[in-house]
């Protein structure tokens, strides 16, 4: 049976209100739909470790810096809900854009520092947005453990920031990146690539690999950076955002491993912009 679908913000009060009176606890999964594997393992993390799930659909207009990218944006209501069944989900919480910001909305949510690199600089305004809608359904839900994606490994920074910033008392609770069989990262995005595009995407992931274990082995990322960036573009990628590797906690800039350093990569394929980062 597929899980209630609850529109409105009253509804979904009631809703919480009802369980957090029972003493259940409340898990909140945050996505923009078209769920994949990667979203249906956060959904089974939050199902193990809640009383209650909510898991939330909102293409949220205010994270997208292109206007094109929002509209292209895949959306798959009903299969989402009809994959989300067996897991046995408590509600899908699907806002409109007025619920989540009507008229005379003002307000910003802007975390500094871990924001101003990588996508953030790639991507003006995106982690305001991320960070405003993500700490709206913090205090729509009242979740006590919200759930998100190592794939967007610095939204998982600038979230777990926020929330110890604003004394929003929720644990953000992070999980591992899911991949399709040939490596690529698994992303609402990938349906956007054309069957020859997506035969390329897996270099990203192939690349990655390769400079992690040159890393480890003491290589420079000035030296491999330049190198990995070429063979993208040679196999088929039209640009480079950033190649970079850095600290897991901070973000800061790395040029050599040392313990939690991370690779981090994003990459146009055919108008498709791809992301992934590993553990070094
Ligand atoms: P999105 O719908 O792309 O905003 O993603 C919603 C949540 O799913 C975020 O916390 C993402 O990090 C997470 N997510 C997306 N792709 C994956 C993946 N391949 N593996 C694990 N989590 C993912």
């Amino acid at each position: 049976m597929t899980a209630p679908i609850v529109r409105s913000l009253d509804a979904l009060r009631d809703l919480t209100r009802t369980w957090r009176l029972a003493g259940d606890t409340v898990g909140v999964v945050p996505t923009m739909g078209a769920l994949h594997q990667g979203h249906l393992s956060l959904a089974r993390a939050a199902r193990e470790a809640c009383d209650r799930v909510v898991v939330t659909i909102f293409v949220n207009p205010k994270q997208f810096n292109n206007p094109d990218d929002l509209e292209n944006y895949p959306r798959t209501e009903n299969e989402d809900a009809l994959k989300l069944a067996p897991i046995g989900v408590d509600a899908i919480y699907v806002p409109d854009g007025d619920t989540m910001y009507p008229s005379g909305f003002a307000t910003n949510v802007s975390v500094e520092g871990l924001t101003n690199m990588l996508c953030g600089a790639a991507r003006p305004g995106h982690f305001d947005g991320v960070a405003t809608i993500v700490t709206k359904l913090f205090l729509q839900t009242q979740a006590d453990k919200a759930f998100f994606g190592e794939k967007d490994y610095q939204q998982l920074q600038v979230v777990t920031r926020l929330a110890a910033d604003l004394d929003i008392p929720i644990e953000v609770v992070g999980c591992p990146t899911i991949r399709e069989e040939d490596g690529l990262a698994m992303s609402s995005r990938n349906l956007l690539l054309s069957d020859r595009s997506r035969i390329k995407a897996p270099l990203l992931a192939e690349v990655m690999d390769d400079v992690a274990s040159a890393l480890r082995e003491g290589q420079r990322m000035s030296d491999l950076a330049p190198r990995a960036e070429a063979r993208l573009l040679a196999g088929g990628f039209n640009s480079v955002d950033y190649f970079e590797v850095r600290d897991g906690a901070d973000l800061s800039m790395l040029d050599q491993t040392k313990p939690n350093a991370r690779l981090f990569a994003a990459a146009w394929l055919a108008g498709v912009r791809l992301i992934d980062n590993i553990a070094v």
